[in-house]
């Protein structure tokens, strides 16, 4: 095993020199509402780099949905500076680089799990034959090795969600955005998914952004961490968290552990 694979949740101690993947400076966007202009969210300021796990954590209605859904490319924003660097000379194109994953696993219900993770291929227009040797690959790592056959109804919800975090991958994605991603499971399944979760971003060498409410889970999964407050949606810190790694369980009884989870309970003033 190499150093990066003994490190995954290693923060790069030097940045300097390197270009963030995504750059965001002053993000403003408002939605109109009845004819009156609100603000969803403020001046938001962040650097992503390749190969970070951000995590996206604030209470309901401070504007994370709505900050991925600019991420995907799916809104625009109305102020400040977005910058994605696609590489080898070409634009970033969010339908051909970003993966999604939403809270439902929403896979079509008359397809077999292994067709509904080949739906990208469908879609882009990609060499079938190609895709499902990929997709096959990602079931494997995803856990759900031989269960292409399957049919969605025959999955658990956990495995669903497994599948469809192998469907957002189908297309080789740079940018992985999942929002509440576990918010539908019950708390063994969710622990265990964001276990799971931290190996498949280890093994995929994407960038993943992570939108929780839960400000145990963002510490858990995060390199770094965004605080979004509500009223006004602003961004309250963005800072990175090493805990020692491999990451288990085991680490949330940890004082290091705690000490990131106060210090987001202090910047959204729930202690
Ligand atoms: P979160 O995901 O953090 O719960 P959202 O990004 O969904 O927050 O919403 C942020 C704010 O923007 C909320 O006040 C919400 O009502 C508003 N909002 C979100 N989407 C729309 C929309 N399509 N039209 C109007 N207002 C919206
Ligand atoms: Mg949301």
């Amino acid at each position: 095993m190499n150093e990066i694979a003994e490190t995954p949740q290693a923060v790069p101690m030097h940045r300097d020199g390197e270009q963030p993947f995504i750059h965001i400076q002053g993000l403003r966007k408002s939605y109109r509402k009845k004819g009156e202009e609100s603000v969803a969210l403020s001046n938001v300021t962040l650097d992503i780099y390749a190969g970070d796990m951000v995590s996206l954590v604030g209470p309901s209605g401070c504007g994370k949905s709505t900050l991925l859904k600019i991420l995907s490319g799916l809104h625009a924003h109305d102020g400040g500076t977005l910058e994605i660097r696609a590489g080898a000379g070409r634009h970033f194109n969010p339908g051909r680089d970003v993966g999604m994953v939403f809270q439902q696993p929403l896979l079509l219900k008359w397809r077999n799990i292994l067709d509904n993770v080949m739906l990208p291929a469908d879609i882009l227009g990609l060499t079938r034959s190609a895709a499902r040797v990929r997709a096959l690959e990602l079931l494997d790592m995803v856990g759900l090795g031989g269960q292409g056959k399957k049919m969605p109804y025959e999955l658990s919800g956990g495995m669903q969600q497994r599948a469809a975090i192998a469907r957002a991958l189908l297309h080789d994605p740079s940018l992985v955005l999942m929002d509440e991603p576990f918010g539908a499971l019950d708390a063994l399944t969710r622990e265990k998914m964001n276990l799971e979760m931290l190996r498949i971003w280890e093994q995929s060498h994407k960038t993943f952004v992570v939108v929780t409410h839960s400000i145990q889970e963002a510490v858990f999964l995060g390199t770094h961490c965004a605080v979004l407050t509500a009223g006004p949606a602003r961004m309250a810190d963005f800072f990175p968290i090493t805990l020692p790694a491999p990451r288990t369980l085991h680490v949330k009884a940890t004082p290091e552990f705690t000490a990131y989870v106060s210090r987001i309970y202090d910047l959204l003033g729930v202690a």
